[in-house]
C-alpha cells in the first residue's frame, strides 16, 4: 500500500501537524506487511529535520528542489500534490486538516477523483473488504458520526492532536524533488503577513488557558498569561473578548473561531454556550472556572471549580509554580 504524506511547513520549519500527518498513516495503516510512505514537503526544511520524519515512519523525504512552494499558495500546492501523487503511484494521501489541509482536500478530491474522509479524529478502523469506518464530529461538537469509506484513491485528513506521534523506525533518506508547477498557476498572491509573535500557536498547543467576558476586562488579562505560562500553555478567548478587542480575533475559539483538540482546556469566566464549545469539547480534558455554579460548562468540564477568578487563578499559578520548580 503506497501513501503519500503531505507535510507542513513553515519559515523553513517543519510544523507539529507535519510529524503527526507521518505518525497519523504509520499507526493507521501499520498493519499492512507491504506499507510504503512517503513524504512530500510543503517546501524547504532542513534536511536533518526532514529526516527525522523517518522516526515517526516515513520511507522517503521529497523535499522541493526549488523554493517555489515556500510560502503557501493553495492552487500551487495542490498542483504540487497532484504531481506527487502521480510520481509516487499512491492510492492513499494523508494530511492534517489546518488551515491549509482544509483548503486543500476538496480541490484535491476533484482532480484526484478521490473519496475524501475529511477531519477525523482517529484513525481508520479498516475491514477485511478494504473499506474504512471512520469518524468525525458533527452538528458543532454535538454528536459523532461513522461513515464507510471505499474506493481506488482515498484522501485522509485528521484533525490536529487527534494522535500522539509514537517513534518506530529510524532516519530515512530525503530526495531533492523537481516539480513541474510554474508561478503562473498561482490565483492568490498575499500582500502582507502578520505574524503572532512569540506565543505558542493556538492550533498546535497541547494546553491552553482561555479567558471570558468574566474576567471583566483587558487590564486583568495577566492573570491568564501568568497561568498559561507556568503551565507551558496558549491562550484563548471567547468570541466576545475579541469582539471587544480586549484580546485580538486570533486567540477566538468556537463555532465562528479556531476549533482546537488540545489536551487540557481551561475556560476561566467562560459561561459556555454551544457556539463556544462546538470549537473547544474535543479537547481531551476540560476545566471550568465559573462563579456560577449552573454554568452550561460544568455539563461538559472533567474537573469544575466554583470560584472568582480573581482569586482562583493567582493561587493556582502560585501551586503550580512551586510544583514545577519542586
Ligand atoms: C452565530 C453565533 C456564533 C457564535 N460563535 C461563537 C464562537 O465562535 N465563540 C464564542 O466564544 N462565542 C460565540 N458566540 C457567542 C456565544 O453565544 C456566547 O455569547 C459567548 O460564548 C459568551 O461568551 P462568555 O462566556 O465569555 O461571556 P458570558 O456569556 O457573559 O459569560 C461570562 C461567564 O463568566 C462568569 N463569571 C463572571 N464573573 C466571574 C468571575 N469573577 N470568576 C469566574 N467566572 C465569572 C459568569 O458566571 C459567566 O458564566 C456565537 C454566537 C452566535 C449567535
Amino acid at each position: 500500500m503506497k501513501i503519500l504524506v503531505y507535510a507542513e511547513q513553515q519559515d523553513g520549519h517543519l510544523k507539529k501537524s507535519a510529524v503527526e500527518a507521518v505518525s497519523f498513516a504509520r499507526q493507521s495503516f501499520e498493519s499492512r506487511g507491504d506499507l510504503n510512505i512517503t513524504v512530500l514537503l510543503g517546501g524547504q526544511v532542513d534536511t536533518q529535520a526532514a529526516a527525522e520524519l523517518g522516526l515517526y515512519g516515513a520511507n522517503s523525504v521529497w523535499m522541493p528542489a526549488e523554493s517555489i512552494l515556500n510560502s503557501f499558495e493553495v492552487h500551487l500546492h495542490a498542483l504540487a500534490i497532484q504531481q506527487a501523487l502521480a510520481e509516487s503511484g499512491a492510492e492513499v494521501l494523508v494530511m492534517a486538516h489546518t488551515y491549509c489541509g482544509k483548503s486543500l482536500v476538496p480541490r484535491l478530491s476533484v482532480a484526484w477523483d478521490a473519496v475524501l474522509a475529511a477531519g477525523v479524529n482517529s484513525p481508520p478502523e479498516c475491514a477485511s473488504d478494504g473499506s474504512w469506518k471512520v469518524y468525525r464530529t458533527v452538528y458543532s461538537n454535538k454528536g459523532i458520526a461513522s461513515y464507510s469509506v471505499s474506493g481506488v484513491r482515498r484522501i485522509l485528513s485528521f484533525l490536529p492532536n487527534a494522535l500522539k506521534p509514537v517513534e518506530c523506525s529510524s532516519p530515512c533518506t530525503v530526495f531533492p524533488w523537481n516539480t513541474t508547477v510554474n508561478s503562473a498557476a498561482a490565483k492568490t498572491r498575499s500582500l502582507e503577513l502578520q505574524k503572532v509573535q512569540g506565543k505558542i500557536p493556538l492550533t498546535e498547543a497541547e494546553r491552553v488557558i482561555s479567558g471570558g467576558r468574566g474576567l471583566k476586562g483587558p487590564e486583568h488579562w495577566h492573570l491568564i498569561e501568568d497561568l498559561a505560562e507556568v503551565c507551558d500553555a496558549a491562550t484563548a478567548c471567547s468570541k466576545p473578548v475579541s469582539d471587544m478587542h480586549w484580546r485580538s480575533h486570533d486567540e477566538h475559539v468556537g463555532q465562528t473561531g479556531i476549533t482546537i483538540k488540545p489536551d487540557l482546556y481551561m475556560a476561566v469566566g467562560i459561561s459556555g454556550a454551544i457556539q463556544h464549545l462546538a470549537g473547544v469539547s474535543s479537547s481531551k480534558t476540560i476545566v471550568a472556572i465559573n462563579t456560577d455554579r449552573e454554568a452550561p460548562f460544568f455539563k461538559v468540564a472533567d474537573y469544575g471549580v466554583v470560584g472568582d477568578a480573581f482569586e482562583v487563578l493567582p493561587q493556582l499559578t502560585q501551586a503550580i509554580r512551586r510544583l514545577r520548580k519542586g
